[in-house]
């Protein structure tokens, strides 16, 4: 068993985070439940390279969930889906298992209830989440996941290159204009605009 003590995971989180807060406390809580649910308790460790997490928001629950994962964007193990929700999948490679955690719309209500007298939300929240029942919190979904092979971390794959721009393109990202290669910026996904 190599999950930490929730403590652990506290001051974990404080120190990747910059602070400690409610929103660290749920994700540090979705994850063990994830890990729980898919029965790997060594994601640091044995368990390391069959883990892939997907997160569905960009906020403090986010890096709470990595830190108990394990899983970093830089290892290709952590997918970020802007969908704007504290949830997040946990996928056993290896087992082919996927359990989606979401959080209930109900646990800050619940958090209010049991903790009246302290006024602060987020110290309020913060006592709450570390108290109530994964039920209380969670709901979680057992769901097929498609992991296209080229999204696997430690994918090695031929690199293209941008017939408009000439930049390198990694993971099959290129796209495909009648048989021209170009990235998906010149492709017309661009996010940006070149100033001037
Ligand atoms: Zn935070
Ligand atoms: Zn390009």
């Amino acid at each position: 068993m190599a999950l930490k003590s929730f403590d652990e995971y506290v001051s974990l989180a404080e120190q990747a985070h910059g602070h400690i807060c409610a929103g660290q406390i749920l994700g540090l809580r979705l994850a063990v439940h994830g890990l729980g649910l898919l029965g790997l308790d060594d994601p640091l460790g044995v368990h390391r390279k069959r883990l892939i997490t997907f997160v569905e928001i960009d906020r403090c629950a986010t890096d709470a969930i990595t830190v108990v994962t394990g899983c970093r964007m830089g290892k290709r193990a952590l997918k970020f889906r802007d969908f704007g929700k504290a949830a997040a999948t946990f996928c056993d490679l290896e087992a082919g298992r996927n359990v989606r955690v979401a959080a209930r719309e109900s646990a800050k209500r619940r958090a209010a209830e049991l903790f009246p007298e302290i006024e602060n939300r987020n110290r309020q929240q913060m006592a709450a989440y570390r108290v109530m029942a994964d039920e209380e919190l969670f709901t979680h979904q057992w769901v097929r996941v498609r992991v296209e092979e080229h999204d696997l971390p430690g994918y090695k794959g031929p690199r293209a290159v941008c017939s408009e721009c000439g930049e390198g393109v990694s993971f099959a990202r290129e796209v495909s204009r009648g048989g021209v290669i170009l990235c998906r910026s010149c492709a017309g996904e661009r996010y940006y605009e070149v100033c001037g």
